[in-house]
């Protein structure tokens, strides 16, 4: 319909009202809009916030924070309420942190979202905001100083051995460095095994993920400004990262502020689905199997079918899939550092995607090591698919 059509009616009715009610009218269209926006300068995107605050919130069931606490006051369009409250200045940010920091940047809402919201996204300029009031959760304190202090988000518990300079980098990630090393000894294997020339770096530090999804830039720019450095000594013409988050930050988020890696940049099952020729399972895989895709290798970087390329070609081996699997899976609940900020729910969440899963087989396959930890600590028999294939290897292969 003509839009001069369609709103006839108002002009209309105006034209039968009393010259100053046109006037007021006529003001009020003018900076009706500026009433509606913070007044201070904000980091936050007000229009999408407004649009999820306003949204019918459908995607609630399907967030696993308001479902694991019942709570709607955790869910998607809720939270945007309340930061948008908080952006207005009619809420406190000592108030409001901890409910908007309760976010596990899975995108699960972005499957259901009309606007294809990234609702993580949408927190991370909120975020920024609350670290300017520098009003925080001590738990988000804590992980930012971890990460200043030691330059990983935990404690490094090993160091692998390998050559600094090469064509191909294998970058492990903190939760590699600091609780798996058996993934980066199956990937450097599989590497040297498929005649690489790998390298890593003489001192990995943490890629930024934690501290730019929690609001802290400076500190983000600081780091990915030294990562950068490192990363282009080393001569690499690949980036090969164990953590799906990694390699998003990489790819996605270091160009936003002019740092660009200029190499590739794979995750492990983009790297594993491509060297399958190099590497031959021999070994007879007797458990069931189910994998389970991690969050943002599957709605972020969109790595669906290279994991279950890989696991379909060992034919030893009995994989199922879960209800909830590929772009439909459910979060591990350590997604958006919940398992340091939130531990509760987290825990919650994990507990029920386990539950899930053990319907199907006995063990769990992933290509995450933050995937793998949170079924891992809740008893879980959990591989990284790297460490299976390692695993699958003929002995005299693994040399
Ligand atoms: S990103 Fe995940 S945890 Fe965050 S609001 Fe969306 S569904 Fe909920
Ligand atoms: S994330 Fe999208 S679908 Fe969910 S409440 Fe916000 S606007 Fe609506």
């Amino acid at each position: 319909m003509n839009i001069s059509k369609k709103y006839a009616w108002i002009m209309d009715s105006l034209s039968h009202t009393p010259f100053s009610v046109k006037a007021r009218a006529m003001k009020h269209f003018l900076t009706g809009k500026k009433e509606y926006l913070p007044k201070k300068n904000t980091n936050a995107d007000i229009e999408s916030i407004v649009k999820c605050s306003l949204c019918p919130n459908m995607c609630r069931f399907d967030c696993p924070v308001s479902e694991a606490e019942k709570n709607e006051t955790l869910s998607p369009s809720a939270r945007a309420r309340i930061a948008y409250l908080f952006e207005m200045g009619f809420l406190e940010g000592e108030v409001v942190a901890d409910t908007l920091y309760s976010c596990c940047n899975c995108d699960a809402c972005r499957q259901w979202c009309p606007f294809e919201f990234s609702f993580g996204d949408i927190l991370q300029g909120v975020h920024r905001d609350l670290v300017e009031e520098n009003n925080l959760p001590k738990q988000v304190f804590d992980l930012r100083d971890t990460i200043e202090k030691k330059h990983v988000s935990d404690d490094k518990s090993f160091n692998i051995v390998g050559k600094h300079k090469g064509d191909l980098l294998y970058f492990m990630g903190c939760t590699v460095m600091s609780k798996h090393e058996s993934i980066a000894v199956a990937m450097t294997k599989i590497m040297e095994k498929a005649g690489e020339k790998w390298a890593i770096l003489e001192d990995e530090w943490c890629c930024g993920a934690p501290l730019y999804n929690l609001g802290f830039i400076d500190d983000f720019v600081e780091i990915a400004e030294i990562n950068l450095h490192k990363i282009r000594e080393t001569g690499c013409k690949e980036l090969i990262c164990s953590c799906p988050t990694c390699a998003y930050i990489f790819k996605e988020i270091y160009p936003k502020f002019k740092l660009n890696i200029n190499v590739k940049i794979l995750h492990a099952t983009e790297y594993l689905a491509r060297s399958e020729k190099s590497y031959k399972i021999s070994k007879e895989f007797e458990k069931n199997y189910v994998y389970h895709d991690p969050c943002t290798l599957v709605r972020k970087l969109g790595i669906v079918e290279q994991p279950r390329y890989v696991l379909n070609n060992i034919k030893e081996l009995t994989l199922k899939e879960s209800y909830f699997h590929g772009k439909d899976t459910q979060c591990c609940g350590r997604g958006g550092s919940m398992g340091r900020t939130h531990p509760g729910i987290s825990e919650k969440i994990t507990k029920k995607r386990l539950e899930e899963l053990s319907k199907y087989a006995d063990s769990i396959i992933t290509a995450c090591p933050t995937c793998k930890s949170a079924f891992s600590d809740l008893g879980g028999e959990v591989y990284d698919i790297s460490e299976l294939i390692y695993a699958g290897c003929k002995t005299d292969e693994r040399q």
